[in-house]
């Protein structure tokens, strides 16, 4: 078995132990003589699976008894809709900060259901930072408040929230889920797809105030309302069974490092390895202001475009993959969640210090 060191935005790398655990399990789950996917998820044992996961999100994120989980499917794309069609419910109106690729499709989306307001944008400065946001500005009487807490694209991430008094903060994580302590309290709504630091693609994960629930049009398709959900501990229909089960096993995976308080520290020491690299380097360089930094995706440059290709070929070549940065951007990523080991992001740095020396 050769397993790379895997730098993919998402899907991406799982803890090893867990997909061991997973393998060992494939044929025959706990002496059930069948594998999770096979399962009913109406089955005593599936309960369980489904349960414990729940279970284990609210204990590692101390979600309180008044939030919902709910185990979704549709990816974190298809919470830009149902945030608007469940949320947008009084005046209709909605706030939203633009911090990337994906805060702009969640605008796009919102604006089908009522008036959507862009009350910060870093969109003229390629989203190289987190724009300086004024409560000043925020409508009071929006319905919410929405924002990308993890720019998966463009490397930043929100380090203070913005202060909406009253107005629920609805926060799309799909980016950095799971990889330092949250205060749910402070949110109305969470969403995230799954296939970062959760599991597999087709979960997203939902954590919702119960009265934000409930208030959705008539016309409102059952699918998309998420009182079906919440009223039938998302088995309204058959859930995403097998990513929930993987899920499972990450959250326990992190609960064993020892919580969030220490994720965040592993993913911190793990981040800063490759910044303090970058900083000094004479020929790789970030891309994003510093106090914006995200601690999950890192993106960087060389020169020119002919030694970004050149880099990400040679690494590909020893078993450093993914590092293609996104499209819009070009340039490298390296995407270090919280299944990626401090030993990938250290051996990377060498990596880079020795193309630097070749190359600079
Ligand atoms: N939001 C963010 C921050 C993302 O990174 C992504 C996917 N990379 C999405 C939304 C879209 O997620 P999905 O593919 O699950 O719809």
């Amino acid at each position: 078995m050769n397993r790379v060191y895997n730098f993919s935005a998402g899907p991406s790398t799982l803890p090893e132990e867990v997909l061991k655990q997973a393998a060992d399990e494939m044929l025959d789950y706990k002496g059930c003589g069948m594998s999770v996917m096979e399962m009913s998820h109406r089955s005593k044992v599936y309960e369980e699976i489904i349960h414990n996961a729940e279970a284990s999100l609210r204990k590692l994120m101390g979600i309180p008894e008044n939030y919902k989980v709910l185990f979704l499917q549709g990816g974190a794309s298809l919470q830009f809709a149902m945030v608007p069609l469940n949320l947008m419910r009084k005046s209709k109106r909605a706030d939203y900060v633009n911090t990337g690729e994906w805060a702009k499709k969640a605008i796009k989306e919102a604006k089908r259901y009522g008036e959507v307001r862009v009350v910060g944008s870093s969109e003229e400065e390629t989203y190289n930072h987190i724009p300086s946001l004024n409560p000043a500005d925020f409508d009071k009487e929006a319905d919410y408040f929405h924002i990308t807490s993890n720019n998966t694209i463009f490397g930043t991430k929100f380090k203070n929230l913005p202060d909406t008094g009253d107005v629920p903060l609805v926060a799309d994580m799909s980016s950095d889920i799971l990889s330092c302590p949250v205060d749910v309290t402070k949110y109305g709504l969470i969403y995230a797809g799954a296939q970062k630091n959760m599991g597999p693609a087709g979960l997203t994960v939902v954590i919702v105030r119960e009265d934000l629930v409930g208030h959705a049009p008539d016309t409102t398709p059952t699918m998309l309302n998420y009182k079906t959900h919440a009223d039938a501990g998302s088995m309204f229909n058959t859930p995403p069974t097998f990513a929930v089960y993987i899920a499972g096993m990450v959250f326990d995976w992190v609960l064993a490092k020892g919580g969030l308080v220490e994720m965040e520290k592993i993913n911190v020491r793990k981040a800063n390895l490759l910044y303090d690299y970058l900083d000094q380097s004479k020929l790789f360089k970030g891309t994003v202001v510093k106090e914006d930094r995200s601690i999950m995706n890192i993106p960087f440059v060389t020169p020119s475009a002919e030694l970004d290709a050149k880099f990400i070929k040679e690494a590909e070549a020893q078993g450093f993959v993914n590092l293609k940065g996104h499209r819009i951007v070009g340039g490298m990523r390296a995407s270090i969640y919280n299944a990626m080991p401090v030993e990938g992001v250290e051996k990377l740095v060498a990596l880079m210090k020795d193309f630097e020396a070749r190359n600079a």
